[in-house]
């Protein structure tokens, strides 16, 4: 099959999981517009984490200990997106606190962003047992609600954090080497993905590039960047 046919079916089937996920249940019979809700001047990152709820809707919540939505501030220009918590964010039930997450804190202070400006939040919101990579259904479970995150925050810019994060939100398997420190466009918003914080713990000489990329964010936030 024509390769940008099935692009355009994928497309097409995430923009309705995307409604379904917006409890959209039928769409109006054809001719008609399609009224396009703006979920962010109808809803609150509050509303969206009840609507998450206890959730069962993956494998995930057997073994989970807490969900780990997000946090940060709601009105970012910029957000950062990570692969999925880690054995400390799972007890704390915050994004980014463990030993990768300290390094994330230390990075956003080296280029004067300060870490409750911003958002941060993963892919998935629930510990995968022993840490292990998320799987398909347990992304395209959690999908909807990080849609929901980035149409209520609409930041000016998303920094993905890894080959997870990034091949996810740019929906692509390209790797991070080739896609890291490069902006893209999702929805109108510029998305730069670079390396997991993670990945840097153990490979300490990559951190230039990191910092490179941050720069690179500075610097297109501009006059933003006093209202991250
Ligand atoms: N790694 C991630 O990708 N996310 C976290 O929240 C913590 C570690």
């Amino acid at each position: 099959m024509d390769q940008k046919f099935i692009e355009v079916i994928n497309d097409l089937k995430s923009y309705l999981e995307y409604l379904q996920g917006m409890g959209i249940q039928s769409l109006p019979a054809s001719g008609m517009e399609i009224n396009n809700p703006s979920p962010s001047q109808m809803i609150t990152l509050e509303e969206v984490r009840k609507e998450l709820g206890d959730c069962k809707r993956c494998k995930l919540h057997r073994t989970r200990k807490t969900i780990v939505f997000g946090e940060g501030n709601e009105k970012a220009q910029l957000m950062f997106i990570g692969e999925g918590p880690g054995y400390d964010e799972d007890v704390q039930g915050r994004p980014f606190v463990g030993k990768a997450g300290q390094l994330l804190t230390k990075i956003l202070q080296s280029v004067n962003l300060p870490r409750e400006e911003v958002y941060i939040t993963n892919i998935i919101k629930c510990r995968p047992p022993q840490n292990r990579n998320p799987e398909p259904d347990e992304i395209q479970s959690c999908n909807p609600f990080l849609m929901k995150q980035i149409d209520v925050i609409q930041p000016k810019i998303i920094c993905t954090l890894g080959a997870f994060a990034s091949q996810t939100l740019l929906k692509t398997d390209a790797k991070i080497t080739a896609l890291r420190g490069k902006f893209y466009d999702f929805e109108g918003i510029q998305v730069i993905p670079t390396y997991h914080p993670a990945f840097l713990l153990r490979n300490p000489e990559r951190k230039r590039e990191v910092w490179e990329d941050m720069k690179k964010i500075v610097e297109l936030l501009g006059s933003d960047a006093g209202s991250i």
